[in-house]
């Protein structure tokens, strides 16, 4: 147990109001964690240098120099949370046996890493931290928030609820995870598909100690549209449905109207022409859907994501 190496990974976008306690609290963590022989001491954070405009960088240089248990990486420019995140993972896993991904902001409860550990010393792979309670979010964020997991769920993309980015994962997850080379990130999709062994562990989300959120609402919108198109090709089938319907209705009108008609009773021109003008339009929608089928296969197999992950094999035994 205690020769297993821990990195905690944590993104940083102008954090400088955030970082020195957070490097406190994480740094008696890690201690405490050393000290009680549950994981090794070469067990590091972390962070990830999102091209930050202020001087994140710089204090996390000095940390550094002044704390073993801290390292740190900086990209080129900001590339977002997810890019960064992903950064981190693939440079952890390098040098650890197990890695634990968080915000900067600590609003994640800490203290849920002990139960991380404990699931992934049992043989879980993946450990996802679950939001039990979101008593300190606005009702605006929870009502937003929860309504996108729904509607996650609804399209198909199997995700955990309330679930964000707080998560243990072994190496040999990231060893996998590496081999998933899609640029549309959305990462707490991308671990349910890996598989493996994996359990939940619930804290309560507190709120950020210092700094704003760097989540504007547009940076969530356009986050929760990359999870549905990254994920579904369901927007796709409803174009389909839509036409589908659209072009039955509009051939039922038309026999209906030619009924009419032989029956001797008025029907204008005009009806007809405009029946006409729906039937042709629905049967566009519905060639629209046909096609987006195939555009949907074509971005799937873009991704070249793996078709499978053996588990373990008996022969290597
Ligand atoms: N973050 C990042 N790059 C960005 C935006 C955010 O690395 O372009 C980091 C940020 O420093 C923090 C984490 O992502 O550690 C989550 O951001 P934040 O706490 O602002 O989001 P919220 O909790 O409000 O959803
Ligand atoms: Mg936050």
């Amino acid at each position: 147990m205690k020769n297993n190496i821990l990195y905690v990974v944590i993104p940083c976008y102008n954090e400088e109001e955030v970082i020195s306690e957070t490097t406190k609290r994480l740094k008696s963590k890690l201690s405490e964690l050393i000290k009680n022989n549950i994981i090794s001491k070469k067990s590091r954070v972390m962070y990830v240098n999102d091209g930050s405009k202020d001087k994140t960088w710089d204090l996390i240089k000095e940390i550094n120099k002044k704390e073993e248990l801290f390292t740190g990486i900086s990209l080129s420019r900001n590339r977002g949370h997810q890019n960064a995140l992903v950064a981190g993972l693939l440079t952890a896993k390098e040098y650890a046996d197990v890695v634990i991904s968080m915000d900067a902001d600590l609003q994640d409860d800490i203290n849920a890493i002990d139960e991380m550990l404990d699931k992934y010393f049992n043989g879980c792979d993946i450990v996802y931290g679950v939001r039990s309670a979101r008593k300190k979010d606005t009702f605006f964020k929870k009502f937003t928030a929860e309504g996108f997991y729904k509607l996650m769920a609804k399209m198909g993309v199997e995700i955990v609820f309330n679930h964000a980015d707080y998560r243990l994962t072994s190496k040999r997850v990231l060893n996998e995870f590496e081999n998933y080379k899609e640029v549309n990130l959305f990462l707490r999709g991308m671990f349910p598909l890996i598989g493996f062994k994996s359990d939940k562990v619930y804290y309560e989300r507190a709120e950020r100690f210092a700094g704003e959120s760097k989540y504007p609402l547009k940076k969530m919108l356009n986050f929760a549209w990359d999870g549905i198109t990254s994920f579904s090709v369901k927007p796709i089938r409803l174009i389909l449905s839509l036409g589908i319907v659209a072009t039955i209705i509009s051939i039922l009108v038309f026999i209906i109207l030619l009924i009419i008609k032989i029956c001797g009773v008025g029907v204008t021109n005009f009806a007809l022409a405009i029946n006409s003008i729906w039937i042709l339009g629905s049967i566009i929608i519905m060639s629209l859907g046909v096609v987006g089928e195939y555009v949907g296969k074509i971005y799937n197999e873009t991704k070249q994501r793996p078709r499978y992950i053996i588990s373990e094999n008996l022969n290597n035994k």
